[in-house]
């Protein structure tokens, strides 16, 4: 107070204006402690494999030696290990490159029906392993949206990948086009992908956390299924970049659906 009576003596008289700023620290405040919280989760996510390696190469050193057995499945736990750290490397990279150009909105003509047809066939070995089946459901229509080919492949491909490691074995996964309608959200016509399966499904309260970076429903399962905790991440930056929106609805032991809206012009 008396700085202020001293400030407005000080100008008395004279004709002078004060200005007085006030920024709002919040914003920048939460945006460090995202930072800090996702170095903190990148070094955990590679420190984890990292100390089962150097503990299983202690081992061989010393009392699995001369064991031929031994030796076989530390090296195939350590080959496991190692491509986790490659895997969430890989992620981290995707998500980087997403975040650097997600201002320029991608425009080459990109067929979502050939693009789901790619990504069944590629994706043929992985449904065949838990005896799965993956089909596409499309009626003729147009199916053209101006994107990034390459990132919406991956948008399928992370969809459908988690369908099929989520969804249990002896399950269907069906990916449905549907035609573009008016969609209120985006205020524009938008082509929807939907990606289902017949899984456990998944507790309301995770689905508006599944996006974040790293975040896992359970821990220890994702572990044992693998993956890095980055491809919803990675699904809704990419998405994001192409105006679109991820919605994601669940049963719990029904399954699972996720639904990617693209606008078509
Ligand atoms: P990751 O699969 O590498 O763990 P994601 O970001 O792709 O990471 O998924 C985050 C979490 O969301 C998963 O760990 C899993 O718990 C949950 N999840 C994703 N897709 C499904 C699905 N189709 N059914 C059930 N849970 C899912």
């Amino acid at each position: 107070d008396s700085i202020w009576q001293m400030r407005a003596a000080a100008f008395e008289g004279q004709r002078r204006a004060i200005l007085v700023t006030f920024t709002d620290l919040t914003a920048v405040e939460e945006a460090n402690q995202i930072r800090r919280d996702f170095v903190a989760n990148v070094s955990h996510e590679l420190r984890t494999p990292l100390t089962a390696i150097m503990g299983f190469i202690e081992t061989l050193r010393g009392p699995a030696r001369d064991d031929p057995g031994v030796r076989g499945r530390f090296l195939d736990i350590m080959e496991r290990e190692a491509n986790r750290m490659v895997q969430l490397v890989d992620g981290l990279l995707s998500l980087s490159r997403v975040e650097v150009d997600e201002r320029v909105r991608p425009t080459t003509p990109v067929d979502l029906k050939a693009l789901a047809e790619e990504t069944i066939a590629a994706l043929e070995p992985l449904a065949a392993q838990g005896n799965n089946t993956v089909t596409l459901h499309a009626e003729p229509g147009n199916w053209i949206v101006p994107g990034d080919i390459g990132q919406l492949h991956q948008v399928l491909r992370n969809l459908v990948q988690n369908a099929l490691k989520y969804g249990g074995p002896d399950k269907n996964v069906v990916i449905a086009l549907h035609p573009a309608q008016f969609d209120v959200a985006l205020r524009a016509t938008a082509v929807r992908i939907d990606v289902q399966d017949e899984g456990p499904g998944i507790e309301a309260h995770h689905i508006p956390r599944l996006t974040e970076r790293f975040y896992r429903v359970d821990a220890h399962r994702a572990r044992t299924v693998g993956g890095s905790g980055l491809g919803l991440a990675i699904v809704k930056h990419i998405v994001n970049r192409h105006r679109g929106r991820l919605a994601i609805s669940s049963t719990p032991e029904k399954g699972s659906t996720f639904s990617v809206l693209l606008p078509q012009e």
